[in-house]
C-alpha cells in the first residue's frame, strides 16, 4: 500500500463547481478521503450558469441521480438545443440541436446528400431532418432513446436548471456520502516552506483547516490558484470581446420551451432558458461597444415576462489560468477559466475537470510528470470549445461596429483549418477528444451562412429520385415521431413537475 495516498481534500467554494466536486469525489472516492468544503455566505456564488449539455447526464449517472427527482428539486426542464436568433444576419434564425442530424449513407455524413439535395431544389431546411430540432419548434419532448423501427436516433438532451437549487441539491448528496461543510470567510493561507504547496486555510473566526489537495472552487477571484500562487491567465479577449453580462429573471410567458435562446445584439447576445418557476435572462456584451446602461434597457425592452427581480451586474474576462493544476491546488469552474456562457460549456469543463482529475488522481508526491499530463489535456479541451465559440461571432453578416471587428478578426490557426476546410469541401474532422462532435460544427457554419464551393463525391452515387426520396423518408419519419411526442410542459407534468415557490413539499 502506498502511504502517501492523499487523505484529507479541502474544497474552497460551495458554488457549482464547489458541490459538483464534493458530490463526485464523495461518490467514488469517499471511502478514502476525508472531503471538506468551505464556503461563505456573505461571499454567494455567482447565482448563472443554468443551461448545459448532454454529457451532463454522464455526470448525473456517476453521482447516482435519480433523473426526475433532481428536476423537480432544480425547477428544472429539458434541453435539445439552442435557437440561434439573428446571428447571421439580423431576421435569420438557425437551431445547433444535440443528437443526429439525418442519416449518414456510405461513408459520409448525411449533411453531404443534403449539400448536394440543396443544389439539386430537393433539400428542405436541414433542421426539417433533425428529431430534436422538429421536436423543440413543435415545443415536444420525452425521452427516447431511438425512433421506433428505425435506425435513427431518438431524442438526445440536457438540461436547464436553477443554479442556486442545484448547489443545494449536489449538497445533499455530498453530504449524504460524508462530505462536510463549514461555513465561514477565509482569511488567510499558510503555505510550506520547503516545497510552496498549500498547508492550510484560516477562516474569519479563527478556525485552521488543514488539507493535502486543495481544490480552488471560489469563482473568478481564483482565491488560491491566482491570489496565492499567482499562477497566471491567458487573455482571450482579443478574440471574445464581450466582458459583462447583465442577467434578470421573468415570470413565464406561455409554456416552457424545450431549449435555451440566444438572441444577437449590436454589441453581443441575449439569452433566455425556460425554468419550470421562471425564466433566466442576460444580455452578455462588450463594454467597449456599449454601455452598462443601454444593455440594461435593452435587455429590459426585449425579455418576455415580467422582471422578478432587479438586473444584476456580473463582470468578466474570457480566458483560462495558465495551469489549471498548481502545486496541490487544481482550479475547477471559473477559477480555472471562462469562456463564455453561449454554448453552456462551463458546467461541462467542471465536470471534465473532476473527470480528469480523478483519472490523474495525485499522492502526496504531486508528481510533475502527471500534473503537467493533466494541465495539457485541460489546455486542449478549452481551446478546442474557445475555437467552437469565437466561430458564432466570427462568422457574421452583421454591420454594426461589434460584429464587423468580429468578422475582420484573425482567428486561432486551429478554427482558421476548420473554416477554410469546410468552406472547400464541406468536410469537417473532429479532433481528438473534442468536445463538439462534427454535425454541431456543421449546424454553426451553415447556420452562419458559410456556404462550401462542392460537396463529397459518393453524395452523386444517388439519382436524382432516389436523393429526393432519401430525403423524403427521413423527413417524414422525423415529422411523424415528432408530432406524437406529448407536449414539453405535458411531459413535465407528468414525471418531474416542481412545487410551485414558496408551496410547502
Ligand atoms: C454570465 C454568465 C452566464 C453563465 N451561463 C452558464 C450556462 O448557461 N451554462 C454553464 O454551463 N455555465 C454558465 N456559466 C458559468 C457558470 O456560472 C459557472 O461555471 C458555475 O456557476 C460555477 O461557478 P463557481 O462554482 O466556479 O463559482 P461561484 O458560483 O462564484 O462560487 C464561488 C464560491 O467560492 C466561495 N468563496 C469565494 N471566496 C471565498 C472566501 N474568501 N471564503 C470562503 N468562500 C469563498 C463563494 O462563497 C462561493 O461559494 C455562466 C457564467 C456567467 C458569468
Amino acid at each position: 500500500m502506498n502511504d502517501s495516498r492523499i487523505r484529507d481534500v479541502v474544497i474552497v467554494g460551495g458554488g457549482t463547481a464547489g458541490w459538483m466536486a464534493a458530490a463526485a469525489l464523495s461518490a467514488t472516492m469517499g471511502e478514502q478521503l476525508r472531503i471538506r468544503l468551505v464556503e461563505s455566505e456573505q461571499i454567494g456564488t455567482v447565482g448563472v450558469g443554468e443551461a448545459t449539455i448532454p454529457a451532463i447526464r454522464l455526470f448525473n449517472g456517476l453521482v447516482g441521480i435519480d433523473e426526475n427527482e433532481f428536476i423537480r428539486a432544480t425547477q428544472g426542464s429539458f434541453k435539445l438545443g439552442i435557437e440561434f436568433i439573428d446571428w447571421g444576419r439580423v431576421g435569420e434564425s438557425y437551431m445547433h440541436v444535440f443528437g443526429q442530424l439525418g442519416q449518414s449513407l456510405d461513408l459520409i455524413e448525411f449533411w453531404q446528400y443534403w449539400l448536394r439535395g440543396r443544389e439539386e431544389g430537393v433539400s428542405e431546411p436541414i433542421g426539417h431532418y433533425s428529431f430534436n430540432e422538429e421536436a423543440a419548434r413543435n415545443l415536444r419532448f420525452a425521452r427516447v432513446p431511438r425512433i421506433p423501427n428505425t435506425h435513427l436516433d431518438g431524442i438526445s438532451y440536457a438540461f436547464h436548471f436553477d443554479a442556486g437549487l442545484y448547489a443545494k441539491f449536489l449538497r445533499g448528496l455530498a453530504e449524504k456520502n460524508g462530505a462536510t461543510r463549514t461555513e465561514g470567510m477565509i482569511t488567510g493561507v499558510s503555505r510550506n516552506p520547503e516545497n510552496g504547496h498549500i498547508r492550510s486555510i484560516t477562516l474569519d473566526s479563527g478556525e485552521e483547516i488543514e488539507g493535502e489537495l486543495f481544490i480552488d472552487c471560489s469563482g473568478f477571484r481564483g482565491l488560491l490558484i491566482e491570489q496565492e500562487l499567482e499562477t497566471g491567465y491567458v487573455d482571450w479577449t482579443h478574440w471574445l470581446l464581450c466582458d459583462r453580462a447583465i442577467a434578470v429573471p421573468t415570470e413565464n410567458v406561455g409554456p416552457p420551451r424545450p431549449y435555451t435562446q440566444s438572441i444577437a445584439h449590436p454589441a453581443g447576445w441575449q439569452w433566455r432558458i425556460p425554468l419550470q418557476h421562471r425564466t433566466g435572462n442576460g444580455h452578455v456584451f462588450s463594454t467597449e461597444y456599449m454601455s452598462e446602461d443601454e444593455a440594461t434597457a435593452l435587455l429590459l425592452k426585449t425579455v418576455e415576462g415580467k422582471p422578478l427581480a432587479d438586473p444584476r451586474t456580473i463582470p468578466f474576462k474570457t480566458g483560462m489560468r495558465r495551469k489549471a493544476w498548481n502545486a496541490n491546488v487544481i482550479a475547477l469552474g471559473l477559477s480555472s477559466g471562462f469562456i463564455e456562457p453561449l454554448e453552456s460549456t462551463s458546467i461541462h469543463l467542471i465536470q471534465n475537470g473532476i473527470a480528469k482529475l480523478i483519472s490523474h488522481f495525485p499522492d502526496r508526491e504531486f508528481r510533475q510528470a502527471n500534473v503537467d499530463a493533466y494541465n495539457r489535456r485541460i489546455e486542449y479541451d478549452y481551446e478546442r470549445i474557445r475555437d467552437f465559440i469565437i466561430l458564432h461571432y466570427h462568422a457574421n453578416q452583421r454591420d454594426e461596429a461589434f460584429w464587423t471587428r468580429c468578422r475582420e478578426m484573425d482567428v486561432p490557426d486551429t478554427l482558421r483549418d476548420k473554416i477554410d476546410l469546410f468552406r472547400a469541401t464541406g468536410r469537417i474532422f473532429r479532433e481528438q477528444e473534442e468536445l463538439f462532435v462534427e454535425v454541431g460544427w456543421f449546424q454553426v457554419l451553415n447556420g452562419q451562412n458559410i456556404v462550401p464551393e462542392t460537396y463529397h463525391p459518393l453524395a452523386d452515387a444517388l439519382t436524382k429520385e432516389e436523393l429526393a426520396g432519401f430525403l423524403r423518408d427521413i423527413r417524414t419519419i422525423v415529422a411523424n415521431n415528432a408530432a406524437r411526442l406529448p407536449t414539453h410542459a405535458e411531459f413535465i407534468a407528468a414525471t418531474c413537475a416542481a412545487q410551485a415557490p414558496g408551496v410547502p413539499a
